[in-house]
């Protein structure tokens, strides 16, 4: 494969492109990010956004809240900086870790902060997941609609205008670009754009309703909500990210300083290299594992890419945690198979028809990954409720 000569991202990456010296425009993005945006005027912009809503409806804004890094320091970011008084939003995916409940609460009450939290129905949650995994090789669907889309709803029903979010996906990806000098509003374009997979409520409800006793209100949480009763509220819907620099590793510092929170192991990732990155989810190994089968890399070349861009490692050294961690399987397998009821050569079916070329993952050489300390403690499917419940004909 193809790779980036400074970061190493390959060409299966998504919205990936190399100029002629073999650097991607991501490395490009980061390079505009750190000489070329003035970021005293951004900080600007952002005091005229805060001060416009502040203390006129019955919070200053809506943070939605993962409890991880982002989530986390964007939240203490706006308390401590701003003196706003938010409601933090938590849409819960259903996989979420010890460690990850401990921080929340800790920070929940170090800031002083009203919190709602959000569980959509599980039975659906499994069958969106199959679903989304079949279509499109990528079980989070539920999670990503619903994280996006739920808090936009609250803002509607509390008429609170301003949803502020943490990191802007340019971080990342090249679908906004820091160069355009345009900020990205977290919006129904951006969510159709790379959010739901090309997979709106209204798809998904006919994809699955066949086999599975759908009440037509079970996918309002994955809904977006219409664009016109979003207007009519003058909603603004931004990234913290697009305001300040981001810097992951000195944000995670700063909280683990502020608010004593903690990292945690994660499945087929180095634990002592990055022990802050996707904490919160029980299915994250999962997810990282169907990335690698998929397109031939996973967090850690993500990671990698990110501190290479940086200067915070050396080529060989980001080779060889690559080489030690990535591809393994996850011991979060097992549970995941229990919840959708699949066997695991169903599974390798499944994520074989969406490969991305010219990757060609290599199933009979993939070792183990190790598992986390509270792996125990993840939720086990009963043997009567594994698998989908199927319609009553
Ligand atoms: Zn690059």
């Amino acid at each position: 494969m193809i790779r980036c000569t400074k970061c190493g991202l390959p060409e299966t990456y998504e919205t990936i492109e190399y100029d002629d010296r073999g650097i991607c425009n991501i490395c490009h993005q980061k390079d505009f990010k750190d000489e070329a945006i003035d970021w005293a005027a951004r900080r600007k912009i952002l005091e005229g956004i805060v001060e416009e809503h502040r203390g006129k409806y019955d919070y200053d804004c809506i943070v939605p809240f993962s409890g991880g890094k982002d989530s986390t320091f964007t939240l203490y970011y706006l308390v401590k900086e701003f003196k706003l008084k938010p409601l933090v939003m938590q849409f819960n995916h259903g996989f979420m870790r010890p460690t990850l409940l401990k921080n929340n609460e800790r920070t929940f009450k170090k800031l002083g902060v009203d919190v709602m939290s959000f569980t959509p129905n599980w039975k659906v949650v499994k069958r969106l997941m199959l679903e989304a995994l079949i279509r499109k090789g990528d079980f989070c669907w539920h999670c990503h609609t619903g994280i996006f889309s739920y808090p936009m709803h609250i803002a509607l029903k509390f008429q609170v205008p301003l949803v502020i979010w943490g990191e802007p996906s340019s971080e990342y990806t090249a679908y906004y670009d820091y160069r355009e000098d345009e900020i990205e509003e977290v919006d129904e374009t951006r969510f159709n754009r790379f959010i739901n997979l090309g997979i709106t409520a209204e798809d998904m409800s006919g994809m699955i309703s066949d086999d599975f006793e759908l009440d037509p209100r079970d996918l309002a949480p994955y809904t977006y909500p219409e664009t016109r009763a979003l207007k009519r509220l003058r909603y603004r819907s931004i990234c913290l990210g697009s305001f300040i620099p981001w810097d992951v590793k000195r944000q995670v510092a700063q909280i683990q300083e502020a608010l004593d929170w903690r990292g945690d192991q994660v499945e087929g990732m180095p634990w002592d290299a990055y022990p802050y990155e996707k904490i919160e989810c029980s299915m994250q190994g999962v997810r990282d594992y169907i990335k690698y089968l998929k397109r031939g890399y996973g967090r850690v070349t993500q990671m990698t890419a990110l501190d290479l861009r940086n200067g915070r490692v050396e080529k060989p050294d980001a080779k060889r945690l690559i080489e030690d961690f990535e591809g393994r399987r996850p011991p979060s397998l097992d549970l995941f198979l229990e919840y959708l009821g699949l066997s695991e050569i169903e599974f390798n079916q499944i994520v074989s028809r969406t490969i991305v070329p010219p990757f060609q993952p290599d199933f009979e050489a993939i070792e183990a990954a190790l598992k986390t300390w509270d792996f125990e403690e993840w939720y086990r499917e009963p043997q009567s409720d594994r698998g989908i419940p199927k319609r009553s004909v």
